[in-house]
């Protein structure tokens, strides 16, 4: 019997244990393997659809799904979310019951997370559009009442999810006021700690244009420090100051607090991960998907997939006895909207550098035909489609052994 543990159960996590589950499901009917996730959530929400909450008013309900209804048949959902991963010796502890689940295999893809206590002053005066829907809404609340003044969006720290989404956020904030008339009454600022609108230089030179034809003013290098929110005051950590009359920025982000003092973590909660074959660093039967590793590429969904379908066939291929490895081509696909009905993406691999893609209606349709297709794709559907698109990019066949498994430590009694 194979007892695989999937501790966090959001895009990465249920596209692997889905995927999983419908290529072992006689293995899964016979006893020879067991799938569990662990995540106390109740519901899943489709992340990128803050935005939209947030800057065109959507109903935030019609983001979320109950996450019981997305976990196929042969995976066992567990409803609490774990207090500890000891992967020396093989076992997960959960938050509420503090019941201890035993695996031989465990995939770690518990997210990220907003950091507030990072930068003093800014849970205060922080209108949130991106941490989930609820939070969303209650910034669309405050935007609606907007009548003149400086808007500041942007990036308060980083690491973040979805690199474009605060630029997406200058974009529709510009057509929000245009919509309503009121862009001359309201000076709309996007703050960076990055030297140009976006870290990659190509992506920038697509943009910076778009930010000056719509008058959307660039701070850059600002590394908030904290907020003043009487003062309504950002000051950086140069001794900058820049005042504001609504906020919306994206907080720095961290890992799960449980990993934070474990040795396959850094100091943040960031998982040490092989960047190919996805393992925990010196651990050949733990795997990190999606936002939860150190990976040095953008925290965003299409990585979660990409990771999970590595870590699944390669379970597959090792449960069959067969030879064939894969790998993760580090692939990257992030749409970055630009308001208008226009949108971009953001394009690469390890290998290949960012690609030269302009903005354009047909670049949005796909970004919308993403959010159609979202829900089934977390059951493990329309894979042909995505290894169509991906083409070379979805996997890569690879030889190279995983390093070998380390013992388990000798425990202090
Ligand atoms: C505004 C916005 C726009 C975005 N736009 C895009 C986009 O256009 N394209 C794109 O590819 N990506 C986009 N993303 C990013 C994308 O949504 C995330 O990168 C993706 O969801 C990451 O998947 P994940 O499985 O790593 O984490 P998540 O989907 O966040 O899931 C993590 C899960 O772990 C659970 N968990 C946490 N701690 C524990 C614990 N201790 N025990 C058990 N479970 C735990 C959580 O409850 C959660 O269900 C966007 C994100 C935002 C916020």
């Amino acid at each position: 019997m194979k007892n695989v543990a999937v501790v966090g159960g959001g895009a990465g996590g249920l596209i692997f244990a889905n995927t999983l589950a419908k290529e072992m499901s006689e293995d899964i009917q016979s006893g020879k393997m067991k799938i569990r996730i662990f995540d106390g959530s109740i519901y899943h929400e489709f992340q990128p659809g803050y935005l939209a909450v947030a800057f065109r008013g959507r109903d935030p309900e019609s983001l979320r799904r109950y996450l019981s209804g997305l976990v196929l048949p042969g995976v066992e959902l567990v409803p609490e979310n774990c207090s500890k991963v000891d992967i020396d010796n093989r076992f997960v502890v959960t938050e509420k019951t503090g019941k201890k689940f035993e695996f031989d295999e465990v995939v770690i893809a518990t997210g990220s997370k907003p950091d507030y206590s990072q930068i003093p002053g800014l849970s205060q005066a922080n209108h949130d559009f991106h941490s989930s829907a609820r939070a969303s809404a209650d910034a669309y609340k405050r935007l609606q009442k907007v009548r003149w003044g400086k808007v500041v969006t942007g990036i308060a720290g980083v690491p973040y999810k979805c690199p474009p989404s605060p630029n997406e956020s200058a974009f529709m904030l510009d057509e929000f006021f245009v919509r309503r008339k009121l862009r001359n009454e309201v000076k709309v600022t996007f703050l960076t700690p990055y030297l140009r609108s976006y870290s990659n230089e190509t992506v920038n030179s697509i943009i910076e244009p778009i930010y000056k034809e719509r008058n959307i003013e660039i701070i850059t290098s600002f590394n908030l420090e904290s907020v003043d929110p009487e003062k309504e005051l950002l000051v950086s950590m140069e001794g900058d100051t820049l005042p504001y009359d609504t906020l919306f920025l994206v907080p720095p982000h961290t890992g799960a607090a449980i990993f934070k003092g474990e040795e396959y973590a850094d100091s943040d909660g960031w998982i040490k991960t092989d960047k190919y074959d996805l393992h925990v660093t010196d651990h050949d039967y733990a795997f990190a998907i999606g936002d939860a590793t150190n990976l040095p590429i953008s925290k965003a969904g299409v990585e979660a997939h990409l990771e999970a379908i590595v870590v699944a066939n390669n379970i597959v291929s090792e449960m069959n006895g067969s030879s064939d490895r894969y790998e993760f081509t580090g692939r990257l696909q992030c749409s970055m909207e630009t308001g208008f009905h226009q949108a971009t993406f953001v394009v690469g691999t390890y290998d290949k550098p960012i690609e030269r893609i302009q903005p354009s209606f047909y670049n949005y349709m796909q970004k919308k035909l993403m959010e159609r297709i979202y829900w089934a794709s977390l059951k493990g559907g329309y894979e042909w489609l995505f290894r169509w698109h991906f083409g070379e990019d979805y996997y890569r066949k690879t030889t190279r052994q995983r390093p070998p498994a380390q013992s388990p430590k000798v425990q202090n009694i």
